[in-house]
């Protein structure tokens, strides 16, 4: 029978023993007392089923206590008729058992605990409350027994009764404990998502709750078994230690396969393969709670060695399945968050790596998301733009330029004319963006209104090319008519009156002619090469002499041109190239072509051809109206003419193909320039390695023999 004690969260239990044996020493004392004393704690031990070492401590404390207060009580020369020295004498034995058993108990605690200081405040209490119990009621047992001894058993009954009792109270107290544990346990699953936060209070509170010294979750997975455990607080902690590791665990999945309900498990008494795995991890009895969930066994909770005083019979197994359904709704619940977070982010990625703008805008017109192809094509950024209403910023426009407000999209929608399918906006550089757009009304959903969701493709470079094909379509149908008209006239004229012309003015019909024909004759040939270079079906196989390739050029210019001053500076040695000889012819045509083109009539063009480490250079130098330096580039885009020299006819091809002709030879073409001084264009291509016969491979002279025929370098038919 025990005494409590509580002091706030603590308490401590006294047993008043030494008060209910006290008329068995005041009547018998001696050996008899002592021998009923340890047979009595050892039964009380063996009832209890307490361990070897605890009873033999018991047995042996209580023996050297009931042994000295026999002496004691011997020793003093007092009889124990009713007098006040009989009194005292039974209050000092019942001291001496006290301070024996207190004596005895705290220094196995202290030996137990090691450094782990207990608060002394309640012991001390407890210990004065105990005692203070004891004496009253070994007194009144003893006073009793003398005054009528069958009035002894009433006492007896009451000590009984106050036995059960307190066998009840603790019942019910160590429930409410249990109870208290597992409610923070189940309040610590639906608190939290995160496994790694939520599992270590779960079992924490668990094991306080079930009074066990251990508990394990172990939890089958795809990537292998997972068992997280929680183990009683270690010697010199404070607190109770939480591990997770990855490993199999031979119990769990043993008993996954045979338990589908909570239930007991003990190793004694017990042979099975399920107690030797117990026994295995050091353990003696569990409590296992397998978690189901639409039939299958998804992991196990177990609940190992029970530590407590009492309790923990009635009713504890439908608290661990309570607590595995708990479980398994939590792991289910985190497992669908995790689904819909690993959806989220697939669709987030995939909205921030695709290259079409997308951007989202509520009925208020406020920008709810704005993806990363958006501010790649506008310049704005996610960080700018959602949560305003900002999309002015960027001067929305329609195809025929009128003010877009996109922000205003609710009254739009629905309109005849609707959101344009093609905006025109501004990017935060200044630059006009086209964007392709098209748009998706989302329906107000519980907690919110509409949304808009605008895809939008940056469509400039599509745009800017359909443009500059118009314009060449344009240019092409009015190029290919031009020089129709005065070879028509001219052959007119010869046919009709040409009998009557002068020498010097048919030569001069003639030559127009035939400088018309050479016009028509490189604009077919500029436009086929480009269709063939777009196909791809450009052939540049054989060896091409570029020397008498460009001194060619330049004849056949100056004979259409006789009015132009071109001057050649061959090549020191002859230099072919590898590569065809219509692509070399093709280039420099154009370069030249330009260059007469370009730079006033009386201003001569001159032509060089040297070589350069292992290249072929070929330069064209005018001094035409020049080239902004950043128009430098774009001049080799296909179809791209400067607005200065628009009044000059031309398709914006000539370039685009002498660059790609030299690139497809191995080298490039590029050009320095001097806005108001003039331009040189120079085409580079690496030589032909050296086999015999090479120089003349096209069968025309070499350059040298041209120009001896020509004594200086410049050409000049003037
Ligand atoms: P085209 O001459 O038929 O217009 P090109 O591709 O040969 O086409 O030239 C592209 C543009 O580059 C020309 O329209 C002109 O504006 C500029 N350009 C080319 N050569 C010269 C030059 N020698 N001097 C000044 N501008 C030139």
């Amino acid at each position: 029978m025990q005494v409590r004690f509580y002091h706030r969260d603590e308490v401590d239990a006294m047993n008043v023993m030494e008060g209910a044996i006290l008329p068995l020493l005041a009547v018998t004392g001696g050996w008899p007392f002592v021998l009923t004393c340890g047979v009595a704690v050892l039964a009380g031990d063996i009832l209890r089923r307490n361990n070897t070492v605890k009873c033999v401590f018991n047995v042996s404390q209580w023996l050297l206590a009931s042994s000295l207060a026999s002496l004691v009580l011997h020793a003093l020369p007092v009889s124990l008729s009713p007098s006040p020295a009989a009194a005292g004498a039974l209050v000092l034995t019942v001291l001496v058992m006290s301070a024996v058993n207190i004596t005895a108990l705290t220094g196995a605690l202290a030996l137990a605990a090691g450094t782990r200081s207990a608060s002394k405040g309640p012991a001390v209490m407890g210990h004065v409350v105990g005692i203070a119990a004891s004496l009253t009621l070994g007194v009144c047992l003893t006073a009793a027994y003398r005054w009528t001894p069958w009035s002894l058993s009433i006492g007896f009954l009451l000590i009984l009764a106050m036995h059960f009792t307190g066998r009840s109270y603790a019942a019910v107290r160590a429930d409410r404990v249990r109870l208290e544990g597992l409610q923070r346990a189940t309040h610590a699953l639906a608190a939290s998502l995160e496994p790694m936060d939520a599992i270590p209070v779960f079992l924490a509170e668990a094991r306080i709750g079930f009074e066990v010294r251990d508990v394990q979750l172990v939890l089958f997975g795809e990537r292998g078994t997972t068992v997280h455990t929680c183990s009683a607080p270690r010697d010199g902690e404070e607190a109770a230690a939480y591990s997770v590791v990855l490993a199999p665990h031979v119990l769990a999945e043993a008993l996954a396969d045979t338990l589908y309900e909570p239930a007991h498990l003990s190793v004694a008494g017990d042979s099975s393969a399920i107690a030797h795995e117990l026994a295995a991890i050091g353990h003696q009895r569990a409590i296992a709670a397998p978690l189901r969930s639409g039939g299958d066994t998804m992991g196990m909770l177990l609940l190992l060695d029970h530590v407590g005083m009492e309790g923990f019979e009635a009713g504890e197994l439908p608290i661990a399945a309570a607590l595995s359904r708990e479980l398994v709704g939590f792991l289910q619940r985190v497992e669908l968050l995790q689904a819909v977070d690993d959806e989220r982010r697939k669709l987030a990625d995939i909205l921030e790596s695709t290259s079409d703008g997308i951007l989202t805008i509520a009925a208020d017109g406020t920008i709810t998301s704005w993806n990363a192809g958006l501010a790649a094509a506008t310049g704005y950024t996610a960080e700018e733009m959602v949560g305003t209403r900002h999309f002015g910023l960027l001067r929305p426009r329609d195809s025929a330029s009128r003010d877009v407000l996109i922000e205003h999209w609710v009254d739009q929608i629905n309109s005849a004319s609707g959101l344009p399918l093609e905006l025109q906006v501004v990017s935060s550089a200044g630059q006009t963006v086209w964007l392709s757009c098209s748009y998706s009304r989302i329906p107000a959903g519980e907690d919110r209104d509409d949304v808009l969701v605008v895809v939008a493709r940056n469509i400039t470079q599509a745009r800017e090319l359909e443009r500059l094909k118009d314009d060449f379509v344009a240019v092409v149908s009015h190029e290919l008519r031009t020089p129709l008209v005065p070879i028509k006239g001219w052959a007119q004229t010869l046919l009709n009156r040409g009998d009557r012309l002068s020498d010097d003015q048919r030569r001069t019909a003639v030559q127009s002619i035939l400088a018309q024909a050479q016009k028509l004759e490189s604009l077919v040939l500029n436009i086929l090469e480009a269709s063939r270079i777009e196909a791809g079906r450009a052939d540049g196989d054989g060896i091409a002499d570029v020397g008498a390739i460009v001194l060619r050029i330049v004849e056949d210019s100056l004979a259409s041109r006789p009015d132009r001053v071109v001057r050649l500076r061959p090549p020191a040695v002859p230099c072919s190239v590898r590569g065809s000889s219509v692509w070399v012819e093709r280039a420099v045509s154009n370069l030249l072509a330009n260059a007469i083109k370009y730079s006033p009539d009386d201003e001569p063009v001159d032509v060089a051809i040297s070589i350069s480490g292992e290249d072929v250079l070929v330069s064209v130098t005018d001094r035409g109206p020049g080239i902004a330096e950043d128009a430098q580039e774009r001049i080799f885009e296909r179809f791209e003419r400067l607005e200065e020299t628009r009044k000059q006819t031309g398709t914006g091809l000539g370039l685009y193909i002498t660059r790609r002709l030299a690139r497809a030879m191995g080298g490039d073409v590029s050009v320095s320039s001097v806005p108001g001084a003039g331009s040189t264009f120079v085409m580079r291509v690496p030589l032909a390695p050296v086999t015999s016969g090479t120089g003349s491979a096209s069968g025309s002279e070499m350059p040298e023999q041209r120009s001896k025929l020509r004594p200086v370098n410049v050409v000049n038919l003037r």
